[in-house]
């Protein structure tokens, strides 16, 4: 099986690669895909670069042109949930553009032409989360994730998208690798370990912390190797 796992920056896939330690590069689009031969299978890792249009590039390219049968997108965000502390990780059951806004045409925020507001997640890859967690005693959430094309450092716009999407975090990349993946039919998994709480201190917490949550964010993202090759046995 080939098996994508992206991040959108390189401290969030850089764990990965120092695990996996030998790799093939290969340059596509103006990036550079990581492949990885382990246990019989392939995997292919890559940072899109941050935002919605990067993350849409990197998913399909991991899909169509390297033959990913499942997406895994390992990575930080802001809480906007208080119960989402740093170094928390949470899994998107399903997720929104927040930024998206036709609602001239009477449509809800985030609603996508022809689409939904949301794009679900899909259930077999968060069940095998959950085992995880439970087997190795990490207190794992799962969320709606609200994603658009701005980091979020301030206390009303976050309140905001948390009363219009019930989302409990806010990053900038997830609602596109779900839509990606949704459109071509790939199961997509996706983990966020929470780097700042969308405040008016996120940018100052972001930079503190973006390189330990992205490690336990990858860190987990391991075990969801190793269970998703064991089930394909
Ligand atoms: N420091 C970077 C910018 C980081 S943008 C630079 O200078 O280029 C924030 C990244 O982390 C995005 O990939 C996003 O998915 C995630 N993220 C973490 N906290 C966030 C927040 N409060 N709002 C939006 N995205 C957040």
């Amino acid at each position: 099986m080939n098996i994508a796992i992206m991040g959108a920056m390189p401290e969030e896939i850089e764990p990965l690669l120092d695990y996996y330690g030998k790799y093939e590069t290969i340059e596509y689009a103006k990036n550079n895909f990581y492949l990885v031969d382990y246990k019989g299978h392939r995997l292919v890792i890559a940072y899109s670069k941050i935002g919605k249009v990067y993350a849409t590039i990197t998913a399909l390219t991991m899909i169509k042109k390297f033959k990913c049968q499942k997406l895994l997108f390992s990575g930080v965000a802001g809480a906007i949930s208080d119960d989402l502390g740093i170094g928390d990780l949470t899994v998107a059951t399903k997720l929104s553009q927040h930024d998206l806004d036709i609602t001239a045409f009477g449509h809800p925020y985030g609603f996508v032409p022809e689409g939904s507001v949301y794009e679900e997640s899909n259930g077999e890859l968060i069940g095998f989360a959950k085992e995880i967690a439970e087997q190795k005693g990490i207190k794992l959430k799962e969320s709606i994730i609200a994603t658009g094309d701005q980091f979020i450092c301030d206390q009303d716009k976050k309140e905001w998208i948390g009363k219009t999407f019930k989302a409990s975090a806010v990053e900038m990349e997830g609602a596109a690798v779900a839509l990606t993946c949704n459109a071509v039919g790939i199961p997509f998994f996706i983990l966020r370990s929470i780097s700042d709480a969308a405040d008016m201190d996120a940018s100052f917490d972001f930079d503190e912390f973006l390189k330990s949550s992205s490690k336990r964010s990858a860190d987990f993202m391991i075990s969801m190797v190793e269970k998703i090759i064991d089930n394909a046995k």
